[in-house]
């Protein structure tokens, strides 16, 4: 009899070799791998001998429940925070212009294509989660060894979560046709840090129970993008879906001393987002405690959302 273990392992692996459809409403043609940051520009300043340093699931037929799930591991660049999104003539046509040499980063525009694709990397992601649970569900070889409930509770918070993505990706769709000035947006300067995050996150505590039907919509974006000589931070929310704590949070990312920025981004990645990666050599400065530490941190705050404080945790300290 193979081991529920493997059953698993495997329906992951043929997950992740499906092909998705690119998420351009009206277009069938199929997703290619899309960064969320590009190379050119951005990851090609940090990038070491076509090397990053990202955080990866353990490959399931290897994993063993005494080790963490989650790991840091070395990846080629052309996989740095990359998923099936979009089509190669939507991937190249809508980034245009964030694609060019000498594009200015700091743009409204950059921050609307940032947290564009940022957004449909999160439904990919979601897609992904709900495929791979639904095949759990239905396995024959599985019954009697999951909790279907559980993974049916999975699988409709994934579908949950897609419906408010959708809503944030028209939004931006609009916004970017337009440029109205809908959303709010900050940028702030740091000298340059080897570390590179793109993410979505929803300020809301869901830990208090939603009312039935009611849509998330109050998210933060964040973009941390090592260029060839500073570090720039971009965030911003849009203004019909915002708080006074989200303005805070976006705010509180200015003029930070580097201990305090350092804490900072460790902060945001225990806890609101897990896209980000680093530089080989930044990652070989952090101590193996701090390593171990900060996938615990992790892995407790899996199911906490929110704007949490910063915590005096620093994943960068220097060994
Ligand atoms: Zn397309």
């Amino acid at each position: 009899m193979t081991k529920p273990q493997n059953i698993i392992a495997k329906i992951s692996q043929n997950v992740k070799k499906k092909n998705w459809v690119c998420l351009v409403d009206g277009c069938e043609d199929i997703a290619i791998n899309s960064h969320l940051i590009q190379q050119n520009g951005i990851l090609n300043n940090i990038t070491e001998n076509g090397h990053l340093i990202e955080l990866k699931m353990m490959d399931a037929f290897k994993w063993n429940s005494k080790d963490a799930p989650i790991v840091f591991r070395q990846i080629g660049v052309k996989q740095a925070l990359s998923h099936k999104v979009f089509c190669n003539t939507h991937d190249t046509n809508i980034f245009q212009p964030i694609e060019q040499t000498n594009t200015d980063f700091e743009s409204y525009l950059a921050f609307l294509l940032f947290s564009y694709r940022a957004v449909c990397a999160e439904i990919c992601k979601k897609n992904v989660n709900i495929e791979f649970h639904t095949r759990m569900f239905n396995a024959q070889s599985l019954i009697g060894q999951i909790n279907k409930d559980t993974i049916e509770q999975i699988i409709n918070g994934n579908k949950l979560g897609v419906k408010d993505l959708q809503a944030l990706k028209e939004y931006l769709e609009a916004e970017i046709e337009t440029q109205k000035d809908t959303y709010t947006h900050y940028v702030y300067k740091y000298p340059k840090m080897d570390v590179y995050a793109s993410a979505v996150f929803s300020a809301t505590d869901i830990t208090y129970p939603r009312e039935d039907g009611a849509m998330d919509l109050k998210n933060i974006y964040i973009h941390i993008l090592p260029l060839s000589d500073e570090t720039l931070i971009l965030t911003g929310f849009h203004n019909e879906h915002t708080s006074d704590e989200m303005i805070d949070f976006c705010k509180s990312w200015e003029g930070l001393e580097t201990l305090d920025l350092e804490k900072k981004l460790t902060t945001l990645f225990a806890t609101n987002i897990e896209n980000w990666g680093l530089s080989p050599s930044l990652f070989d400065t952090l101590s193996e405690k701090n390593k171990t530490d900060y996938i615990k941190k992790l892995m407790e705050n899996v199911n906490d959302f929110g704007i949490f404080k910063t915590s005096d945790f620093n994943l960068f300290e220097q060994k």
